[in-house]
């Protein structure tokens, strides 16, 4: 009784060719944001002075004027016609991960019986999307389910197919955030605010600060005949069970291989629709794991990119389906292997260069750049707990702290270099900081940081949180997460870091201004700064961990430090709550605490229902799946001991059957404790069910319904190794890995 659906996915996946990919006949440069009104088609489309509005919206952060709104609508629609497009939609990114559309086509009646195209500039700033089925933790009941979402203009519309794609984000009547994109719009605006302030200190001439993102995307590929014979897969995006396929990533073969063609193609294909889509894609290559890759862009403006990258997302799932492959973004889809996360390269640069990169050029631009290091490590340090529950889910939860990726202890590396440099300015004498040069001159004595070396500097990939030369590398982040989460908070923090560090030296710089009266105020500036910025390198000290964060030693130490080592996912979200994180978000005007409340109930029932859909599977699946095949194979193995014992004396019999009968056994042990761990499973998710509040219910899925899964998880996977191959229904991990 051979399993014919999996040896026929099996031999069908093995089969398949790479999908021919049409190459455009254009060059990268001339295809790229073919699909996007962009500045171009701005130009093209739109009136002079509309155009030049538009500049100002974007470029200086301008109020929109809804007076241009017609005429912008009318040049989109006239685009968008010109490409075949016959509809438009509102695209917002909801708490749910991932986006959400509805489509509207552009015909109207005309008055007269007929129908004409139309596309108003009302449409296109404003829409009135049915909400009630987002979630919203309260926000908004279920009966006056109006939100609405309105336009960003910072982040150009785009066409998919047929329609025409506006970027918004989606609101509460009464005004709160119900998505991801309003409060990290406001996080952005923050942090421009304090930088720019704190960059006045060293160049009044300073307008603006960005903050950037350059994302790396990590996913696996599985053929899709394999994905659909994999009931877990399908459902929940993990594997739940599957024993380790006896080659894995030992090798390291993978990592250094070429990419296979199959896969080649469905890259090649990626990245022509990414770029026509504005999205600048240069990097892909395989990862550790077997059928793991990564895809990357050229870093952009925060906001833009966090849209590019679930864009980028929700294209990759189409394109992978093309080429028969189903695109796996789920943290860790398959145990005993890595599993997928999404760097978030951040940095902030004004609008004359990176803040964050070591010039070494003039004392100044040395101690702008040590001032912004260490307030990022204050706002890391002050919300480390924080910034964990960002990039907190129950899928996130299985990779952090599992002895692969970064720990579930947030701490920050900054290198050799680094370390030297904020050490010199902490111990050094501080009058030996400064040679006061004449009137108003002064020569920081820190030592001339070499760009070359900081950049080469030893790479720790434990840490979750580390200096790479111009910028933090944020590694926590979960490859399936909308990057704006971790986003919104490591702004925000960094905002209030800036704002802090600016009222103390102003307030320093009056305290000591008689003492530099003669210099005219400006040594008494980098005397207050160099005070203030001594005191913040001693305070933020706990979060800089040059060492190994997988080690059981940081984990005690980091404890003694007071980092957040809490473990619990429905925990770590608490920090939300907390009075700091209420107090900055609220001052910042990012979000207020109802919002941060309605958002909580979002995560904790979130959470609760992945684990009870997993559980339900992995009932389902032992149930129905598992124990009936083990136990047909156990007949077949009683039907030969009876054989034996007609053919044979007894004790030769016996003796023959001694295998057999071990097999046996355990497959009876092994599907009776099955059985017994699954009920329990499910009188476990009954009583957690009744619990009303969902925070205390996410607490009890946590700790009573998933410890269940490793469990009966052990136990499927010993049986997969003793039941006989031919009968096993579920693909096999090296099937899975390594068929492509
Ligand atoms: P790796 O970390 O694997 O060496 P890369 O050096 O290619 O990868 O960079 C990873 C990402 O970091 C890319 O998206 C890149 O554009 C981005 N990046 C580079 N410099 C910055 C910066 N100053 N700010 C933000 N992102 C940056
Ligand atoms: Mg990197």
């Amino acid at each position: 009784m051979a399993n014919a659906l999996r040896f026929q996915v099996v031999g069908e996946a093995f089969k398949k060719k790479p999908l021919e990919v049409e190459q455009p006949t254009e060059r990268p440069a001339d295809y790229f944001g073919k699909r996007v009104f962009n500045r171009e088609k701005m130009y093209k489309y739109l009136p002079k002075e509309v155009y030049q509005k538009m500049v100002d919206v974007i470029d200086n952060g301008a109020q929109l004027d809804r007076t241009i709104a017609n005429a912008v609508a009318a040049g989109m629609k006239q685009w968008a016609s010109e490409n075949g497009v016959t509809h438009y939609t509102h695209w917002f990114q909801p708490l749910t991960e991932g986006t959400a559309e509805k489509h509207d086509s552009f015909i109207e009646h005309d008055g007269k019986g007929g129908m004409i195209e139309e596309f108003s500039g009302k449409l296109l700033v404003q829409q009135e999307p049915d909400a009630s089925s987002f979630p919203s933790g309260g926000i908004r009941s279920t009966f006056e389910a109006r939100g609405y979402s309105a336009w960003d203009p910072t982040s150009p519309v785009f066409i998919i197919d047929d329609t025409l794609c506006i970027p918004t984000v989606f609101i509460s009547y009464s005004g709160e955030a119900l998505d991801y994109k309003a409060p990290l719009l406001r996080a952005l605006h923050a942090v421009n605010v304090a930088a720019t302030e704190v960059c006045h200190y060293f160049d009044p001439a300073v307008k603006k600060v960005t903050s950037n993102l350059g994302w790396e995307q990590e996913y696996f590929l599985v053929d899709e005949g394999l994905y659909a014979a994999r009931p877990d897969l399908l459902l929940t995006g993990r594997t739940l069970m599957g024993h380790d396929s006896a080659k894995n990533q030992q090798m390291d073969d993978h990592y250094f291989g070429s990419i296979p063609e199959r896969v080649a193609a469905f890259m090649r294909e990626l990245e022509i629709e990414a770029l026509e889509l504005g999205i600048p894609v240069k990097t892909r290559h395989n990862e550790v794991a077997p059928n793991q890759f990564e895809v990357a862009p050229i870093f952009e403006e925060t906001n833009l990119a966090v849209d590019h990258n679930m864009l980028l997302m929700s294209l990759m799932k189409r394109v992978a389906r093309k080429h028969g492959f189903r695109a796996l973004l789920h943290e860790k889809p398959f145990a005993g292997i890595n599993g997928s996360g999404k760097h978030n390269n951040w940095s902030l640069s004004t609008d004359t260069g990176v803040l964050l990169h070591a010039p070494g050029k003039t004392p100044e631009q040395n101690l702008r750049f040590a001032v912004f290091i260490v307030e990022t490590l204050m706002g890391v340090w002050k919300h480390n707990g924080l910034l964990k529950a960002s990039i907190m889910s129950a899928t996130n939860a299985h990779r952090l702290g599992a002895n692969e990726a970064p720990p579930a202890i947030i701490s920050s590396f900054l290198g050799k270099q680094l370390t030297e440099l904020l050490d010199n300015i902490e111990k050094a004498d501080k009058e030996d900081l400064f040679r006061i040069d004449g009137k108003q001159g002064m020569k920081l004595d820190i030592t001339e940081i070499p760009e070359l070396l900081i950049d080469n500097t030893d790479r720790n990939r434990t840490s979750p949180f580390a200096f790479t030369g111009n910028r933090f590398e944020f590694r926590a982040v979960g490859s399936e997460a909308n990057c704006a989460s971790a986003m919104i908070t490591l702004n925000a923090a960094v905002a209030e870091a800036l704002v802090n560090f600016k009222a103390r030296v102003d307030k320093r710089i009056t305290e000591i201004a008689d003492q530099y009266k003669e210099n005219s105020g400006h040594t008494a500036k980098f005397h207050a700064i160099i005070d203030v910025l001594r005191e913040d390198i001693r305070a933020c000290k706990p979060i800089r961990f040059d060492g190994n964060g997988y080690s059981d030693e940081w984990k005690e130490e980091a404890a003694k430090r007071g980092l957040d080592v809490e473990t619990s996912c429905p925990v770590i979200f608490e920090r939300y709550l907390d009075a700091s994180s209420i107090e900055m978000f609220s001052s910042l005007g990012v979000m207020t605490k109802k919002e941060l409340e309605a958002r909580n109930e979002v995560k904790w029932e979130t959470y609760t229902k992945k684990i009870q859909i997993e559980a339900r599977v992995l009932g389902d699946l032992s149930m129905n799946h598992i124990i009936p095949v083990a136990t047909r194979y156990q007949s077949q193995l009683l039907n030969n001991v009876e054989n034996m014992r007609t053919t044979f004396a007894p004790e030769k019999a016996n003796k023959l059957s001694a295998r057999n009968l071990k097999i046996i056994e355990e497959i009876a042990t092994r599907t009776e404790t099955i059985e017994s761990l699954v009920e329990e499973l499910v009188s476990a998710r009954k009583v957690a069910n009744k619990i009303e509040d969902e925070h205390l219910k996410a607490i009890a899925y946590h700790d009573t319904v998933a410890p269940y899964f490793d469990k009966i998880r052990r136990q499927i996977d010993k049986l997969e190794l003793i039941v006989d191959d031919a009968c096993w229904p579920l693909p096999k991990y090296r099937e899975l890995l390594f068929i492509r």
